[in-house]
């Protein structure tokens, strides 16, 4: 979707490959060290089961499977020609690289223009930087995303995410070596942080070599920490005018070509206690453009280089 007040992922991709780009999920089986013990059991408070991961094709289907079944699927209803591969489901690069190596490979048939892996920052290293630049040949997007959720060490130790900012620092720092693209996935409304707290990670971030960001409005999603601290009273949620407000106070820090990959998650909706406004994604996004439009303002009105 186009917009005049931000740089829209869509249109950015069809400004890259002339035409529209559409997204295959996939869970290529990956687990992750902040659930399987290795750094906790627990995960991050926030994370549900299926670990961030919007499941539309089984997978019990191998990664190869579940690329046809999608893009058959997409190319049906939309008549689509280029599809990007996003590999969503929990931390894809915690596998040794071999293994990597053969999921990956598995992702670049005709048709796929680029890849994009979500993973935490203390889940890469060089030889895995290294085998994702591999494939960065033939004009493909090439993205990993990184799971931050905010800069503030504080909020990053309550939320249990197992790793600092330093970490994604340092993530960043080996990614933007390889020439691969950015994404950071940040949380607006988390437990503690203050409206300040949250524009100093828009700072923060607009001051780093990052091309993309997602961000997600924090949801209340059933059997999650923040469920029994949300039954214990204990956290206070953003109600949607608030939401629309910070999420536009955030993108007028940003870069303008900061592409604007996500504005608000979903979450599985037979799972999510709180909030119940979120999920009307288009027309949240519409109130977005309505308040910059009444303020005058857009994505960069007010970044400082
Ligand atoms: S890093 Fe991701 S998958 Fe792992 S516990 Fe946190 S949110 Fe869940």
């Amino acid at each position: 979707m186009a917009s005049e007040y931000f740089l829209a992922f869509g249109e950015y991709l069809k400004s890259l490959f002339g035409e529209k780009v559409y997204k295959v999920t996939l869970d290529a089986g990956f687990s992750c060290p902040n659930r399987d013990g290795t750094l906790s059991s627990d995960g991050c408070v926030f994370c549900d089961d299926s670990g961030s991961f919007s499941r539309l094709y089984s997978n019990s289907l191998s990664v190869r499977e579940q690329l046809l079944t999608g893009m058959e699927k997409i190319r049906k209803r939309y008549h689509a020609n280029k599809f990007l591969a996003y590999f969503q489901a929990y931390t894809n690069t915690y596998k040794p690289v071999n293994e990597l190596k053969k999921i990956y490979d598995d992702v670049f048939i005709d048709d796929i223009v680029g890849m994009s892996i979500g993973t935490r920052p203390d889940c890469v290293d060089d030889e895995k930087l290294d085998l994702i630049a591999s494939y960065n040949t033939d004009n493909r997007f090439l993205q990993v995303e990184y799971g931050l959720q905010s800069v503030h060490d504080k909020t990053l130790q309550f939320i249990n995410r197992g790793h600092d900012f330093k970490c994604f620092q340092e993530a960043c720092r080996k990614t933007k070596e390889r020439n691969l693209k950015i994404c950071a996935h940040v949380i607006l409304g988390l437990p503690n942080e203050t409206h300040e707290d949250m524009m100093e990670t828009a700072k923060t971030l607009a001051g780093m070599d990052i091309d993309g960001i997602k961000i997600h409005m924090l949801a209340v999603m059933e059997g999650t920490k923040i469920h029994q601290m949300y039954k214990d009273g204990l956290i206070n949620l953003m109600s949607e005018d608030e939401y629309i407000s910070t999420v536009c106070d955030f993108l007028e820090l940003l870069p303008p070509d900061m592409v604007i990959q996500r504005l608000a998650g979903n979450g599985k909706r037979e799972i999510r206690i709180q909030p119940r406004w979120l999920g009307k994604k288009l027309e949240l996004v519409g109130r977005m453009e309505k308040e910059f439009e009444r303020r005058g303002t857009r994505q960069g009105s007010k970044y400082k280089k």
